[in-house]
């Protein structure tokens, strides 16, 4: 006899493995469907920054979700190391955003001036604070110092998360899911390749994957944008920092300088181009310019899940009761991974959440 959940979450992923985690937590019986290997997950390629307050705008819904996010973390990774072991690499030491020109310092500064208006920790820097901090960077007019961002190790993120569902009674399969399945007007498990499991509730959870999945009422507006990426030796003698600029950006991880990115609608090709890297490379040796001669250690690529409106789509399917989607995160999945568990649980539950999320409903795509 086949076993029966309560809930099956697909995909394994960063805001999967935090949606069982949750659950199992809530004393669900949860299954997660991962289908494993190498082939684009957005959460290998990461650079796993924690930066809301440089990526959102003034009244964008994201800010609100993303500050939340962040500030999670820091229980978060207290808690995954106390039960797993695992370290997440968690770094709240500050995100400098270098303008080039004073066109940028501009707008800039006018971003800093919203932010301290609602409180957030923004300041200002001018050029000469900027050649004191980081020496090692090119020519600026000043930056945006968001002191409370960071970032973490997305793939120590994703073992953490995924060990701690375990611990908590979560089983984890290795399988690719083709289909929703459904009974009648409501969901009733989900059909891999491998088998057919059951659950009353389904997570759809399966990153730029999740519009692939066959058996929802309509088609899911997520589709895979391409970021690349290339890591450099960390340069010598400098302090380890993340610095975004020239459109791009930098992060010290371990002895390397992390860079990226582009932003690619390439279909489901996680390869790097020579374009792309160019591009990248262009952006950061203009903003550090002893890259310039810096041996390429590795390049890679990864597929973000993008919504139609960039936004995460996250709640219940209206039309097929049981059906749930957490995805569509985009540029920010790690950053909303541990949140997006939380409101999931939270709505699984009927309960209030900690965070309005009307601007992530999945029914705003759709009026038929
Ligand atoms: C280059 C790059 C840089 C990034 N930098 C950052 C950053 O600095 N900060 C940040 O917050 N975000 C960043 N992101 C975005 C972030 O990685 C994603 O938003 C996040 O990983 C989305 O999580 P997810 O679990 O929805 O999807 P994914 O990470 O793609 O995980 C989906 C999982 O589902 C599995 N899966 C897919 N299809 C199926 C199926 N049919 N059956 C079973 N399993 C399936 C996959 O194997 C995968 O493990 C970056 C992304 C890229 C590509």
């Amino acid at each position: 006899m086949t076993a029966t959940y309560d809930v099956i979450v697909v995909g394994g992923g960063p805001v999967g493995a935090a949606c069982a985690r949750e659950l199992a937590m809530a004393g669900r019986q949860v299954l997660v469907l991962e289908r494993g290997g190498e082939t684009g997950q957005a959460w290998q390629a990461a650079a796993g920054m924690l930066a809301p307050q440089i990526e959102a705008g003034e009244d964008d819904p994201l800010l609100e979700l993303g500050l939340a996010g962040r500030e999670l973390y820091t229980p978060l990774g207290e808690a995954l190391r106390e039960t797993t072991g695992t370290d997440i690499g968690l770094w709240r030491d500050g995100i400098a955003w270098v303008a080039a020109d004073e066109a940028e310092a501009a707008e800039l500064r006018s971003r800093c001036a919203w932010q301290r208006q609602h409180g957030h920790l923004s300041d200002w820097l001018d050029a000469d604070e900027v050649r004191a901090r980081w020496p090692w960077l090119g020519p600026a007019a000043g930056a945006l110092w968001a002191a409370r961002e960071g970032a973490l190790d997305p793939g120590k993120l994703v073992s953490a998360l995924r060990a701690d569902a375990e611990r908590l009674g979560a089983t984890l399969i290795r399988d690719t899911i083709t289909s929703i399945d459904q009974r009648g007007d409501r969901v009733v498990g989900a059909v891999g390749r491998d088998g057919r499991y059951s659950a009353g509730e389904v997570i759809l959870a399966a990153g730029a994957w999740s519009g692939a999945v066959e058996g929802v009422p309509r088609p899911l507006a997520v589709a895979p944008v391409r970021g690349q990426m290339a890591a450099f030796p960390w340069p010598d003698g400098a302090a380890r920092a993340i610095v975004y600029g020239h459109g791009s950006y930098m992060l010290a991880r371990n002895d390397e300088a992390i860079t990226g990115s582009t932003m690619e609608y390439a279909g489901f090709h996680p390869e790097t181009t020579p374009a792309g890297l160019a591009r990248i490379f262009a952006g950061v040796t203009a903003l550090c310019p002893t890259l310039t001669t810096a041996a390429v250690k590795r390049t890679w690529a990864g597929l973000r899940p993008v919504s139609a409106d960039g936004l995460p789509i996250i709640g219940a399917e209206p039309r097929l009761a049981g059906l749930w989607y957490a995805t569509g995160h985009g540029r920010n999945g790690i950053l909303l991974a541990g949140i997006t568990g939380l409101v999931v649980r939270q709505l699984l539950a009927g309960e209030s959440t900690v965070e309005d999320i009307d601007a992530f409903s999945p029914a705003r795509f759709w009026s038929w």
